[in-house]
């Protein structure tokens, strides 16, 4: 069962919406830095990359493009990355000669990544590079080099922020994990 109350299934929070806001001022004001005086496309995974995205493209102080693509690696209720991932929306625009830098919410086992980033040099960009709100280090299957990340994560399945547990949750403007009950398969 779902509460009324969007809050009251979270049991810990883990990054505030004060941390969150922080760490995204630094991090688009690296970005507008190195970045500074080169063509730069931001390349959103939705639908959980879309709040930190909407933030992070109004820290950037350079002109930027952006993008967007969907990917599937969960299934439903599932919380364990199957490794299969699907593009159910492509880029609308070509991201060749362009510096791009993939926008993610959470490197889990890292292999939703690695198919994109394979994916993705195969546009011929000048550059690709990643930005990742979270990371959970302690399950990366492959390796992956990122290159700005938000908050290192223990391991734990998160909401919020742009996370879902079954396609809810996405709008709690911090990052929290669900109590246990939550999870649990009504009789
Ligand atoms: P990976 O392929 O790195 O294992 O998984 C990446 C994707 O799995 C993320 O983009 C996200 O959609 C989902 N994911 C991984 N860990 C979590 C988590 O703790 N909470 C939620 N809500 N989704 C997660």
């Amino acid at each position: 069962m779902t509460a009324r109350d969007l809050h009251a299934d979270i049991g810990d929070t883990l990054v505030s919406e004060e941390r969150i806001a922080a760490r995204v001022a630094e991090l688009g004001a690296r970005i507008s830095e190195d970045f500074a005086g080169r063509r730069l496309t931001l390349v959103s995974v939705l639908k959980g990359s879309l709040p930190f995205m909407a933030d992070l493209m109004r820290a950037i102080s350079i002109p930027v493009r952006i993008d967007l693509m969907e990917v599937s690696s969960y299934g439903g209720a599932a919380t364990e990355s199957s490794g299969l991932v699907r593009i159910l929306k492509d880029l609308s625009a070509s991201i060749e000669g362009e510096d791009v830098l993939i926008v993610e919410d959470i490197i889990d086992t890292g292999l939703t990544l690695n198919y994109l980033v394979r994916y993705l040099r195969g546009k011929n960009p000048a550059s690709l590079g990643i930005c990742t709100l979270l990371d959970k280090p302690a399950r990366r299957l492959v390796d992956i080099n990122v290159n700005y990340t938000g908050f290192t994560i223990p391991d734990q399945f998160v909401v919020g922020y742009g996370l879902d547990y079954n396609e809810l949750y996405r709008n709690l403007r911090y990052v929290g994990v669900l109590k246990p009950e939550v999870y649990a398969v009504p009789e």
